[in-house]
């Protein structure tokens, strides 16, 4: 996987994100303050710009643009922590030119790391956590098992999927949700929603 996978990524996840804006939006609606759908369309429509204007030569360089694009443009809780999992994956790349699927679960992992203590959410706790984490481990037992790329993007992705879903029957005890308590019960987190979109594209730029 090259510099133009990984912008391919990033383009991908811009249009899955427009296509999902109000989806999104209502999502946070129901347990936020309804800006997460315009909020991720904001950002990932200026890093598909910041990319093709100045298109880096490695992976790294793509996602830390990404990831500085993310905090630069991006209010509220998610840009901070998105643009921290970019930038994080990118910094674990270095300045390698290829990346393997063993570099991408390491990255992935890195990225949770960096969500996790930033935003101090466990699993649990009704976040984008809940999606990012099991798919990093998916990941990894998929580059550690052999896997080829697409497979193990197949069961990365269902993790993400699974993991978002599993944030329905939670309480929020991070973010705005949590201010609602049990009246965060029975709604999909929109961070955990978004995040399995954003590993979703990465599937789907990985081919068939
Ligand atoms: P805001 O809550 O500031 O309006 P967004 O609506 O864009 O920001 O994003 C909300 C999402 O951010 C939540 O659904 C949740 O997944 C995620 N989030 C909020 N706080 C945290 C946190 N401390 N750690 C991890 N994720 C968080
Ligand atoms: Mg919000």
């Amino acid at each position: 996987m090259d510099a133009q996978f990984f912008a391919s990524w990033i383009e991908e996840t811009a249009r899955v994100v427009t296509d999902n804006r109000d989806r999104l939006t209502r999502l946070d609606a129901a347990i936020g303050d309804a800006d997460h759908g315009t909020n991720l369309h904001r950002g990932f429509v200026a890093a598909v710009d910041a990319l093709a204007s100045d298109p880096p030569d490695t992976p790294g360089r793509v996602l830390v643009v990404t990831g500085m694009t993310l905090i630069r443009k991006v209010g509220g809780a998610a840009g901070p922590l998105y643009g921290t999992a970019f930038r994080q994956m990118g910094v674990t790349f270095g300045s390698k030119q290829e990346i393997t699927l063993a570099d991408l679960a390491a990255a992935l992992e890195a990225a949770v790391a960096g969500v996790r203590k930033l935003g101090g959410a466990a699993e649990g706790d009704k976040t984008m956590v809940d999606a990012l984490a099991p798919a990093a481990r998916a990941l990894t037992e998929a580059a550690h098992g052999g896997l080829k790329t697409e497979e193990a993007l197949d069961v990365t992705r269902t993790a993400a999927e699974e993991g978002a879903r599993a944030t329905v029957p939670m309480q929020a005890r991070k973010g705005r949700a949590s201010y609602l308590g049990e009246r965060s019960i029975g709604h999909l987190d929109p961070g955990a929603a978004s995040s399995a979109l954003i590993i979703g594209a990465l599937r789907s730029v990985a081919g068939v």
